[in-house]
């Protein structure tokens, strides 16, 4: 049991903290989906919204030299809208609130709001304010709200015998990172994708409104963290086969793992009943992207297990990325 009141965040973990606080959170009026998914989602008269926000805060998210401050602004409103990507949606009116050191050049600042309100205007929202305000280091908070579908994509609904699919490929981005990290000027792939998030917008809106998706979340922590996610939420386990798992050829020379266990993809991870695989297979070609069939949902007694081609299964943690680097769930060190 936690003792909060005395534990540092350090010490207690990002997760941590939060399985304590959700419960705390009544519902209010109009609260449809409260705190936990990738969005919530509150019913306003007769419409439906989704909300989200996520930061980008210097040193933790990401180094200024790494991108330019257009990209900057771009990636911080981009991150967000793929969470409303995850719950089959379409962003409509953001909000920025911006920490600024007093060095910023103010020309930096201006390219940073029209990177966010350029990317708001490619995905068909509009930038409507904010606020700005001297801070230690640079912060970008993004606020997205968003249209809801009629039924939005929850991280609760996945039912053994599921099957589990992923956009895209993983660990590029991851890959990007190590890459910046050492060359802040890289400009092959894996760095372009660091700096440049692709929302699944097109994609998570037909899975949803198709019925297709039965559980849906963004991959922003890495699959495994994710989709533990998922099964936390859904009440059940997964089996991922480890040869499925779409990754660019650069991430398995690198680091196999990074595919499994690194965030920053923005790709969706989503869950399809059997009966409803033909559909997925007919919509493939609007979809804008790939998607790969890499594992199933099992009962929650079997955890979350990713097994090689001969069937045997590799330890693996179910932790994603913890801000705070809170405490590992399980013993064993992650493995594909
Ligand atoms: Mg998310």
């Amino acid at each position: 049991m936690l003792t909060l009141s005395a534990a540092t965040m350090g010490e207690t973990g990002e997760f941590a903290f939060l399985s304590e606080l959700l419960p705390k959170l009544a519902g209010g009026r109009g609260v449809l989906v409260g705190p936990g998914d990738d969005c919530a989602v509150v019913a306003v008269g007769t419409r439906r919204l989704l909300l989200t926000t996520d930061a980008l805060v210097e040193r933790v998210h990401f180094e200024r030299r790494w991108m330019t401050p257009h990209q900057l602004g771009r990636r911080a409103y981009l991150v967000n809208a793929s969470d409303i990507a995850a719950m089959g949606g379409r962003p409509r009116f953001c909000l920025l609130s911006a920490g600024v050191p007093a060095s910023l050049p103010a020309r930096e600042l201006m390219q940073i709001e029209r990177g966010v309100a350029a990317a708001a205007q490619e995905t068909g929202a509009a930038l409507v304010g904010g606020n700005l305000t001297r801070a230690a280091r640079l912060f970008l908070s993004v606020t997205l709200i968003g249209d809801a579908p009629r039924r939005p994509a929850r991280r609760d609904g996945a039912r053994p015998g599921d099957f589990l699919f992923v956009t895209g490929a993983l660990g590029e981005a991851a890959l990007g990172l190590r890459r910046l990290r050492r060359d802040a000027r890289a400009t092959d792939p894996a760095a372009r994708r660091f700096r440049e998030p692709l929302p699944r917008l097109t994609a998570g809106a037909l899975l949803v409104e198709r019925r297709i998706a039965s559980a849906m979340i963004d991959v922003s922590d890495g699959l495994l963290g994710d989709l533990a996610h998922v099964c936390a939420a859904s009440g059940v386990g997964a089996e991922v086969s480890s040869s499925a798992v779409p990754r660019p050829p650069g991430v398995d020379a690198f680091d196999p793992a990074l595919a499994f266990e690194g965030g920053d993809d923005y790709e969706l991870l989503f869950t399809v009943r059997p009966r409803q695989l033909a559909l997925l297979d007919r919509l493939r070609s609007k979809l804008g992207c790939a998607v790969t069939r890499i594992g199933r949902i099992t009962p929650r007694a079997t955890g979350v297990r990713v097994v090689d081609r001969d069937g045997r299964a590799h330890p693996v943690s179910a932790r994603g990325h913890d801000h705070f680097g809170g405490p590992r769930r399980s013993p064993s060190r992650s493995r594909r």
